[in-house]
């Protein structure tokens, strides 16, 4: 069945600008099924919604999350509805990354929020699959953790968030495991700290379930082009051998070394997402041209 994951996933020994940590290859969980979006979308695997026709979810035109989601109609025999508030004429025209081969699974693209039908029909999942029967996967994740590095030395794992769904309920699921020598670290991609915050609290009241929030000293915004993000991401390849995520990872990774003084031993989450890199990479060598990593 095309819907088995590679699960548990590697645990591998790395190193990046002298900080050595371990990755874990969520980005090999499945082919297509990426990296967090399979630990969010688990509950769905192994209990497949019944008497609906439709998968029904909204976001941004190039997520991870809408192709991840696109796969998994198609696997489940689903149609899959998808809206966009705004599709830009020129992606409507010639559709490429993300976009492109969410279409390819069969994915019915529709424009403007105000026309989301919801019913009963088709199962809703809320932008980036941040909804409750996420925390069933990322239980999943937190016992491989726990598995691969024992319950004694104290690690410091992160990931980066967008919704933060991922790294609240990691989070959740390692305390109520008991397994408190591993603590959970991330850092806002998406909107600042109070957004993140306020994100997590949608999901869980409890606050003793939440993650440490870390952050840059410069703001970024979410999607926009960044030559260090492109530098760093670009050293991060050809340092560690291993492809990162081009708008979640260098964010990540400027965070840590920011605050490297908190990561005595770090395990880095690779969340997958690579298939959006195409995409984002036309658009950095548009703006910036072929950048080495020494430039
Ligand atoms: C979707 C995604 C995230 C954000 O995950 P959340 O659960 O929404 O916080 C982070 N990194 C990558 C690579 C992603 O694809």
């Amino acid at each position: 069945m095309g819907l088995k994951l590679n699960t548990p996933t590697p645990l591998e020994k790395n190193s990046f600008r002298g900080i050595n940590f371990l990755l874990k290859r969520d980005d090999l969980i499945h082919k297509e099924l990426s990296g967090n979006k399979a630990r969010k979308a688990k509950y769905f695997l192994d209990n497949p919604p019944k008497n609906i026709n439709s998968i029904t979810s909204y976001g941004s035109i190039q997520s991870n999350a809408m192709f991840s989601l696109s796969y998994l109609a198609k696997e489940l025999g689903l149609k899959f509805y998808y809206y966009a508030n705004h599709i830009p004429s020129l992606l409507k025209d010639n559709p490429h990354g993300n976009l492109e081969l969410a279409l390819k699974n069969g994915m019915i693209l529709k424009e403007g929020y105000a026309n989301i039908k919801k019913d009963s029909s088709t199962l809703y999942i809320k932008e980036g699959v941040a909804v409750p029967e996420a925390y069933y996967g990322l239980k999943e994740l937190a016992l491989e953790l726990i598995e691969q590095l024992g319950t004694t030395k104290k690690y410091q794992i992160f990931l980066s968030s967008g919704t933060g769904a991922t790294a609240l309920f990691l989070t959740k699921a390692l305390k109520e495991l008991k397994a408190s020598n591993l603590k959970v670290f991330t850092t806002p991609c998406v909107g600042k700290k109070e957004y993140l915050l306020k994100q997590f609290k949608e999901l869980e009241e409890n606050s003793s379930f939440y993650p440490t929030i870390i952050d840059t000293k410069k703001r970024y915004h979410f999607g926009k082009l960044y030559r260090e993000f492109y530098q760093i991401w670009l050293e991060l390849q050809n340092e560690s051998k291993v492809e990162f995520e081009l708008l979640y990872d260098p964010k990540g990774w400027i965070s840590i070394l920011e605050n490297r003084e908190k990561f005595s031993n770090l395990v880095y989450i690779h969340q997958g997402g690579i298939i959006g890199n195409e995409s984002m990479l036309q658009r950095y060598r548009y703006k910036y041209g072929e950048l080495n990593e020494n430039n």
